[in-house]
Order: C-alpha cells, then sequence, then structure tokens
C-alpha cells in the first residue's frame, strides 16, 4: 500500500487557507490524493511520505531536463546572484530574442510573456489587430489556456457545444464566473476535417481574424494532424487573409527545439511557446512574422507583464536550450527512441493483459488510454476512452513507484534513462496484473 498519510494531512491544511488546497485547479484530481513534493532530481521525485517515483508527469510539460538539472540551476543561480528582475532592460532579453529566431522557422522576431495563457492571449490581440476582424476559429479536444476569451472547458471534461458549420449560437462558457458572451468570437470547429474548415472559412472569411491549432492534438489523445491537414490550413489561411497560430505551448522545444512546426516544416504566422521552454521556469513567447510583430514595435497592440523577460527566466530558456542544443540536437533522438520502445511496450503488455487500449506516441510524449478501438485519431473517438479506469491505473503505478498525470499523458525527459523505461515497464506489467483482478 502507497503511504500516502502526511500528504493527505498536508492537504486538509492546506484546504484551510488555500483555495481549493491545490495551486491549479487541475491538480486537485490526482489519486488517492494531491501529493506533496520533498524533492526531486533528474528523472526522480520523492512525496513527504518518502515515496520515489520515475516521474512522467515531469510538472504537466516543462521539466525537458528533468529535475534540478545542474546545467540550469547553475544558469539561474548565478543569473540570480546579479538580480533576479530589473524593470530594465539587460542583455538576456535581446540574447533569447536573437536565438529564439534562429530556432523558430516562423519567427522573425518575438515577445515574451510568463505562461502559455498569456502568449495566445498575445498572439490573439495580434491577429484581430492586424485583420481589424473578430472572430477566431479554434477545435475541439484543443486546449489554449484559462484566459476566458478562449476558455471552453478542459479537454476530456466534457465535449463543449458543436458548432461544426460554424453558423450556431457562441459556445458557452467552459467555467461558472467567465461571462456569457466571453466565447462570442470563438468558432469551434472539429479539428482534422477538411470540409468542416472549408466551409467556415471560405464564407465567412470576412469576419474570421485567426485559426488557432494545436500541431498535434496532445490535449486529447496525442493525435495527430491527418496528412495534408496543417498545409491545408495554412495554405487556406493564406488565402481567406486569416492569421494562422499554432499553439506550441506543449510541443514547442519537445518535439523538436522548432517545435512542431520546425518538425513538420509547416510556417504559421504565429507561434506561441511555453512549458518546455524554461526548463521549469516560468516563461512563454509569442514568436512570428515581421509584419505581425510590428503591432507590438507601433504600440498599436499592447504587451504588457512585470515580470516579463526577466533575468531568471531568460537564463533558463538561453540555459534549456544550450542543452537541448548539445550534441546536434542528440538528445531529441534519444527521448523519441526511449518512448518508441516505451509505447510499444505498453501495447504488448495491454495485449498480454487482454486489456483493450492505445498509445498514440509522437516524439518525446505520448497518451495513454483504455479504450475498445484500434486507433484513436479523432476526438469523438478520445472521447469514449474509460478515463476512470486509466484514474485507477494511474494510482496503481503510483504502488509501483511511478507518478503518471491522470489523463493518460506521459512526458519523457532528457535525462531519463534505458533503465528508467524498463523499471517502467516491469510496473506497468504488475500495474495492469492488479487493474484486472
Ligand atoms: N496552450 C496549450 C496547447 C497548452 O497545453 C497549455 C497548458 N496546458 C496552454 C496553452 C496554457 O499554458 P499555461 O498553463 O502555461 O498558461
Amino acid at each position: 500500500m502507497l503511504k500516502i498519510d502526511q500528504s493527505l494531512s498536508k492537504y486538509e491544511q492546506a484546504k484551510k487557507h488555500l483555495a481549493g488546497g491545490v495551486a491549479s485547479s487541475l491538480r486537485a484530481s490526482q489519486k488517492p490524493t494531491p501529493l506533496y513534493a520533498e524533492s526531486a532530481k533528474g528523472a526522480r521525485i520523492r512525496d513527504v511520505d518518502g515515496n520515489e517515483y520515475i516521474d512522467y508527469l515531469l510538472a504537466y510539460g516543462p521539466l525537458i531536463l528533468g529535475h534540478a538539472h545542474d546545467g540550469l540551476t547553475d544558469a539561474i543561480l548565478s543569473a540570480m546572484r546579479k538580480g533576479y528582475t530589473y524593470g530594465l532592460q539587460h542583455d538576456g532579453e535581446i540574447e533569447l530574442a536573437n536565438v529564439l529566431i534562429d530556432i523558430l522557422p516562423c519567427a522573425d522576431k518575438v515577445a515574451l510573456s510568463g505562461s502559455g495563457t498569456e502568449a495566445v492571449m498575445l498572439a490573439l490581440r495580434l491577429a484581430r489587430a492586424h485583420t481589424g476582424k473578430r472572430k477566431v476559429v479554434r477545435f475541439h479536444g484543443h486546449y489554449h489556456g484559462w484566459s476566458d476569451s478562449i476558455f471552453t472547458s478542459f479537454p476530456g471534461a466534457g465535449l463543449a457545444q458543436s458548432d461544426n458549420d460554424g453558423q450556431t449560437a457562441a459556445v458557452p462558457p467552459g467555467t461558472q464566473g467567465q461571462s456569457e458572451n466571453s466565447l462570442a468570437d470563438i468558432i469551434l470547429l472539429p479539428w482534422n476535417d477538411f470540409a468542416a474548415l472549408e466551409n467556415v472559412l471560405r464564407v465567412r472569411a470576412h469576419e474570421i481574424a485567426a485559426v488557432i491549432s494545436e500541431p498535434v492534438m496532445c490535449n486529447s489523445g496525442c493525435i495527430q494532424p491527418k496528412s495534408g491537414y496543417l498545409e491545408h490550413l495554412r495554405t487556406l489561411t493564406k488565402e481567406l487573409g486569416i492569421v494562422f497560430i499554432l499553439d506550441e505551448v506543449i510541443t514547442g522545444f519537445r518535439l523538436s527545439l522548432g517545435g512542431a512546426h520546425g518538425r513538420f516544416g509547416i510556417k504559421p504566422d504565429l507561434v506561441t511557446i511555453g512549458k518546455a521552454m524554461g526548463g521549469g521556469i516560468a516563461i512563454s513567447a509569442v514568436g512570428g512574422s515581421a509584419e505581425l510583430m510590428k503591432h507590438i514595435d507601433t504600440a498599436a497592440v499592447s504587451h504588457l507583464g512585470t515580470l516579463n523577460g526577466n533575468s531568471v527566466a531568460t537564463s533558463a530558456a538561453l540555459a534549456t536550450i544550450r542543452e537541448l542544443k548539445c550534441d546536434n540536437g542528440v538528445v531529441y533522438d534519444r527521448m523519441e527512441n526511449l518512448f518508441i520502445q516505451l509505447s510499444e511496450g505498453i501495447r504488448e503488455l495491454m495485449h498480454k493483459h487482454s486489456i483493450a487500449g492505445v498509445v498514440n506516441q509522437v516524439g518525446p510524449v505520448f497518451h495513454m488510454m483504455f479504450i475498445d478501438v484500434k486507433e484513436v485519431t479523432d476526438f469523438d473517438t478520445f472521447n469514449r476512452r474509460d478515463s476512470g479506469k486509466y484514474v485507477k491505473f494511474a494510482e496503481l503505478m503510483l504502488e509501483e513507484g511511478v507518478l503518471l498525470r491522470p489523463n493518460g499523458l506521459w512526458y519523457i525527459s532528457a535525462v531519463h534513462e534505458q533503465a528508467d523505461i524498463e523499471a517502467t515497464l516491469l510496473a506497468v506489467d504488475r500495474a495492469l496484473c492488479k487493474l484486472i483482478s
């Protein structure tokens, strides 16, 4: 049995004065209880009850170099000794901007913020300012942060209203407290559907400022774009004068240093990155063509934030990039190979235990789900997975010394090793055995 006494008692204490007991709503879904971290190093994390886990949660994605990475820690500490944030400008911002321009194929200029949510807010603002139009097309199953103008309930938490022809009533709010009209400018479409895109964009181009999309549907099943879909999105938006935003908050620095658009060779007008960009320190960015970014240059678009581009965050991002670039980026092949091995191993184990399931793997990220179909290539099928069974599985994996995100998304870091993968497969074998007994 997993020891959780300390975590349980701390959660009770936290609930007294910390709203919701956790700092981000999603974390309350951890079963059997939200766990309290004691310390972490490399691919391992230890909780306050003394349990140690191989970590595939990786703080929901940012820890691409693992926990407490020596090079990153040194860079952060040496930046901190010279001050944390200045309110004045500093070399780190210039250096980071120069490096990002090299890394991100679509970017002539970048703007720095603190979170993925803020980067998306800025990208939408730039698109509206540039086109003088209001509407934004987004897709079922994608997530773009929790700001009022785009939040439609967390993927998997239930389907928002369908709007396949783009003509129906406004999308309802995703949470209480969001104004009824916040999503009045959102057109929600099924993803990977060429016809729906074509129909809506051609008919409503005069009012659509932007299409925003995750390049791979990482938030709902790690579903890949159909062959030619992102290219079609690119061509159609260009033809119709619509800004194409790729939300690479998960895939940026993860699918490659240049994100998914670097890996797939697509050139969006704007890209948003966050999470892995700072290796665990809060920083995000919007990158884009000079034509779009000029609206910040001219101050037509306000881009604000007290801690934007602070020297701790920029040095963390620069150190993360340095590490990921080592040996010509060989680390991406390593992470991918380990995850191919792990995902194939899990498929074999599900087969061995006669448990129906799918693992969708793309580079250093995959989604594991229990579902009785051969493949999961669309959001409706993804929604038919047995999420309760997966939550149970994730709980059983804790007993086996492996920390997972309870929704099925696994991340790997540059410091996970072959031995971790082998230990994890043994853990999966035992957990699946318990799951069916
Ligand atoms: N976009 C995507 C694709 C995301 O996955 C997330 C976070 N999961 C966000 C935006 C929001 O990022 P943050 O949580 O840093 O605000």
